[in-house]
């Protein structure tokens, strides 16, 4: 059984040398436990804040603890009345080969779900992250221009076409051109932003001629003193993340915007409410399972994974996804399936 460990805990950005690989031997379940093989391991930013000890909605990770993570496993051996061999399972084993649970909080996937990863990204929590925090908080409506970053991963690219599917004008950012082409092309949004560009904000001005009715918040920075000056009066802004300062290790330099900030959120009567997915919206997860299910299989909604093999690869994959290197939800094929 190999498992990363947190060896110690990054200052600013995370480096391979937080982790530390360790193996030992495959324990056996016991009477009412299961003993589950990891298939897939979701990486997301959120990992970031359980590395660092500072106060957060979750506590961290402790030194020398299996760095967490959502899991899709098979049963491998069962002595637990409610599961049996071979079953596919949504869990919480975190970044390693096995792990021994008594069934709490585990999910069925059945004997033989079509995309099984598919749980940890656009039909579990970040596709989950994406319809709450649009349809709740930034009640879009048809013909409101829309705007999303990290346009191509899991959360902003569910985000963006499912504003689509409400009929707003989508424009979203991404880093590079590959992205941003993704975005327009096989997504379907109207226009899409290299936030790398020189000129982004002009770039962003343009493409949003009617200002912006929602921004949905994923990464903050440059990005959103872009979209500040764009916003319309009754703007919604959901916050979701704000993936651009999770490495940071002070408040950024320069004038204080605070007041800007404040001056246009009350100027423009605008929404902003920050909101963590399983702590405020778990009880209507049937909904996002219903609507999301359905919508993916009439191929309203594209997803893509960048799905890499071996966990051995877990810290760098981890890394580039904090510095916007993934082109789209981040998974390790940890076992064969
Ligand atoms: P992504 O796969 O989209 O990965 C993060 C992306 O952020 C990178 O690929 C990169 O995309 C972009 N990024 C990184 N640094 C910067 C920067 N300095 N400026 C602009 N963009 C940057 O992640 P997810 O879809 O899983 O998550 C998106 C956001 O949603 C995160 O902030 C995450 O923390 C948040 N989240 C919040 C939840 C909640 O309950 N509130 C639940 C789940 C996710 P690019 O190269 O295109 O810029």
């Amino acid at each position: 059984n190999r498992r990363w460990v947190l060896a110690s805990r990054p200052k600013g950005a995370p480096t391979v040398d937080n982790f530390r690989l360790e193996e030992d031997s495959i324990a056996t379940p016991g009477e009412g436990q299961v003993l589950l093989r990891t298939v897939y391991l979701s990486l997301d930013p959120y990992m970031r804040g359980r590395m660092s000890d500072a106060p957060s909605y979750s506590p961290p990770v402790p030194i020398d603890g299996v760095m967490c993570g959502a899991t899709v496993s098979r049963v491998v051996r069962s002595q637990h009345n409610d599961f049996h061999e071979g079953e596919w399972v949504l869990g919480y084993s975190g970044w390693q080969d096995y792990e021994i649970s008594g069934g709490e909080g585990l999910i069925k996937l059945g004997e033989n779900p079509e995309h099984p990863s598919w749980s940890l990204g656009v039909l579990g929590m970040p596709g989950f992250t994406a319809y709450m925090g649009l349809l709740d908080i930034g009640q879009p409506k048809a013909g409101e221009t829309l705007v999303v970053a990290a346009a191509t991963g899991p959360v902003g690219a569910t985000v963006g076409q499912t504003g689509k599917l409400k009929g707003c004008r989508v424009v979203g950012v991404a880093g590079g051109s590959e992205k941003c082409r993704h975005a327009v092309d096989t997504l379907g949004f109207d226009a899409c932003i290299d936030h790398h560009a020189s000129d982004f904000a002009e770039q962003l001005a343009k493409a949003c001629p009617q200002g912006i009715d929602i921004y949905f918040e994923n990464v903050g920075g440059k990005v959103f003193d872009a979209v500040l000056p764009l916003l319309n009066t009754s703007a919604r802004i959901p916050l979701c993340g704000l993936v651009s300062g999770y490495n940071a290790t002070s408040l950024p330099d320069g004038p204080d915007r605070v007041p800007l900030l404040m001056g246009t959120l009350l100027k423009k009567r605008i929404r902003l409410q920050g909101f963590i997915i399983s702590q405020d919206y778990g009880h209507r997860i049937n909904e996002f399972q219903r609507d999301m299910s359905q919508w993916v299989k009439e191929g309203k909604i594209h997803y893509r994974e960048q799905i890499t093999d071996e966990l051995e690869s877990a810290p760098e994959a981890f890394i580039g996804l904090l510095a916007g290197k993934n082109f789209g939800k981040v998974v390790i094929r940890v076992g064969a399936d």
